[in-house]
């Protein structure tokens, strides 16, 4: 029997305000528990459009349909039209997450900022940024966020220095096959990583043979990790592909799939140290953050 764990990223308003309010419904149908992250402050997704000059990224936005799925208005965000604030358009909906059991944390205060920069990102920057974030989510839940997962599956050692000092109970910040404590940059951190194990649909979704109908089953194939974690965006399986969605729990369900949250992997499964690499991924724009097995000698 296979356990699998859902993480949320929310990245922009329309994703809040659409997406997670489906996505808690569909949850509470299942009786299934996530792990959701808010992206808190401004939604500048129309600056995104700047990563039209990386490889990859306008074949990826043809293939994933992102017009229709973001919305036009979502994609002018920050640059034709000023950039709203997510969670504060509606702190009910994080509040209801929050109190519907769900494990809630914070992707980011400015998501496009922090993916685009985070190299140039120093650790007082992310603090402060974090703050905003922090202050937010305490005024709507009454306690401090303590887990976060990076916008972009992008790391550095200013982001992994400051959630050890923020004390944060793990992260969720790179992809990988099991839970682990990071070594990146030959230095060693303390807050566990609950990576992210299974393809994204946004970097699967009109592949070959990839499509509504063998999504799921494609999914449920690639279930053969111990500790398994799939990241759905608010902005597709809540929206337009909140049927698909339904369509593969039901069918993992049918298989006897367990479902975890995050939080419960980061009790419960061995962490064993393993480095933290740049790397590419099918599908994906850009480098990001892979998670890479240590030779025993050097552990
Ligand atoms: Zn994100």
């Amino acid at each position: 029997m296979s356990r699998l764990a859902l993480k949320v990223d929310v990245d922009t308003l329309r994703g809040y305000t659409c997406g997670v309010p489906r996505l808690l419904d569909l949850f509470a149908k299942h009786r299934i528990r996530a792990s959701i992250f808010f992206s808190f402050g401004p939604d500048n997704s129309g600056k995104a459009i700047r990563r039209i000059f990386r490889p990859g990224f306008v074949s990826k936005m043809l293939r994933t349909k992102a017009p229709s799925t973001y919305g036009w208005k979502t994609l002018m965000y920050g640059t034709l039209l000023p950039a709203p604030l997510i969670v504060p358009s509606d702190p009910s909906i994080l509040r209801r997450a929050y109190d519907e059991g769900h494990e809630t944390g914070v992707h980011a205060w400015d998501h496009v900022y922090l993916q685009d920069r985070l190299g140039g990102v120093s650790k007082e920057e992310y603090l402060s940024l974090y703050e905003k974030a922090r202050a937010l989510y305490a005024g709507i839940c009454g306690r401090d966020p303590d887990i976060v997962a990076a916008p972009g599956w992008q790391v550095s050692r200013a982001v992994l220095e400051a959630e050890q000092e923020l004390g944060v109970a793990w992260a969720s910040d790179v992809r990988g096959f099991s839970p682990f404590l990071p070594r990146f940059e030959g230095r060693d951190y303390r807050v566990p990583q609950i990576p992210t194990t299974l393809p994204t649909m946004d970097e699967i979704y009109g592949l070959p043979g990839i499509n509504d109908v063998t999504l799921p089953k494609a999914w449920l194939d690639g279930m053969d990790k111990e500790w398994n974690v799939l990241t759905l965006h608010a902005e597709m399986e809540g929206i337009s592909k909140l049927t698909l969605l339904e369509n593969f729990l039901n069918m993992a369900r049918a298989l006897g799939v367990e479902f975890h949250t995050l939080g419960e992997y980061a009790k419960e499964a061995p962490l064993p140290r393993c480095a933290i690499v740049a790397g590419k991924l099918e599908g994906r724009a850009g480098r990001l953050a892979l998670q890479q097995e240590i030779p025993a000698e050097e552990r």
